[in-house]
């Protein structure tokens, strides 16, 4: 559903992603994991447009999204993404934030767009704070607010950047909680991720990047129990 095809990006004389092939099927959650700077939030970017790369190919249920004449809006609704800080908006409820993009984008009627907010919320188990403000949530129930908004569009597939990094460790297991019920729902998703545990536990294939490519990629077994090269070997060695 998700394909990444010798994807480059530089900016200025830096290359940053130096030829990243990469296939997401539909169903599958991936997780990405590697040391900081090599390119994981880069890449996720560029799918859906935060960035523009400098080559490569980007398809995304068998459309080219570099399209000059893509639709950006309807790309970023098929593609939902969850950053490592939130984002909500501090003056509107928790319900006002998940059916923004629904009223504004996709122009739905209010009573409308609040039942299928009310739904997405259900789904990460916040229907009780839909009429709560974000500085009434703990850091993790902001985060859930946001996969709900995200969600809440219907995407095609789902990209994570890290969501639980900036969370209290008390915290990240809700988070982690809420993206293996997702992925239980049939969800598509790329995950960029820290927490190995979960990688390792719930991942279809997790993806070793290193300087701006794909230096290693497998099962959980493959990549945590029996790395082949040097350096996926010592990054999962730390924390294994
Ligand atoms: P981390 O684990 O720390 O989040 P990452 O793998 O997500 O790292 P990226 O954020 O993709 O790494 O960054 C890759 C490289 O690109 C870094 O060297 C970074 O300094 C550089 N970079 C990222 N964004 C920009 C930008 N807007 N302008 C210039 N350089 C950038
Ligand atoms: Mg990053």
């Amino acid at each position: 559903i998700l394909e990444l095809i010798g994807l480059r990006k530089s900016y200025g004389e830096q290359e940053v992603l130096r030829g990243v092939d990469l296939r997401v099927r539909t169903g599958e959650l991936v997780c990405v994991i590697g040391p900081s700077g090599s390119g994981k939030s880069t890449m996720l970017r560029c799918c859906n447009r935060l960035e523009t790369p400098t080559g490569g190919q980007i398809v995304i249920d068998g459309q080219d999204i570099m399209r000059a004449d893509l639709d950006i809006n309807l790309l970023r609704q098929g593609v939902g993404m969850v950053f490592q800080h939130f984002n909500l908006y501090p003056h509107l409820d928790v319900l006002g934030n998940v059916t923004l993009a629904l009223r504004r984008v996709q122009k739905m009627r209010r009573a409308e767009a609040e039942e299928v907010g009310r739904e997405a919320l259900t789904k990460v188990g916040l229907a009780h704070k839909a009429a709560n403000y974000p500085n009434q949530l703990s850091g993790g129930q902001q985060q859930r607010v946001g996969i709900a908004r995200a969600i809440a569009l219907k995407p095609r597939v789902m990209l994570f950047d890290e969501p639980t990094s900036a969370l209290d460790p008390e915290l990240v297991d809700e988070v982690l909680n809420v993206m293996r019920a997702l992925r239980e729902t049939g969800m598509t998703m790329l995950v960029v991720t820290h927490e190995m545990a979960f990688a390792h536990a719930v991942a279809d294939r997790v993806i070793f990047m290193d300087g701006g490519v794909v230096a290693e990629s497998g099962t959980p077994a493959d990549i945590f129990e029996r790395p082949q090269g040097e350096r996926t070997r010592s990054f999962v060695g730390r924390y294994m």
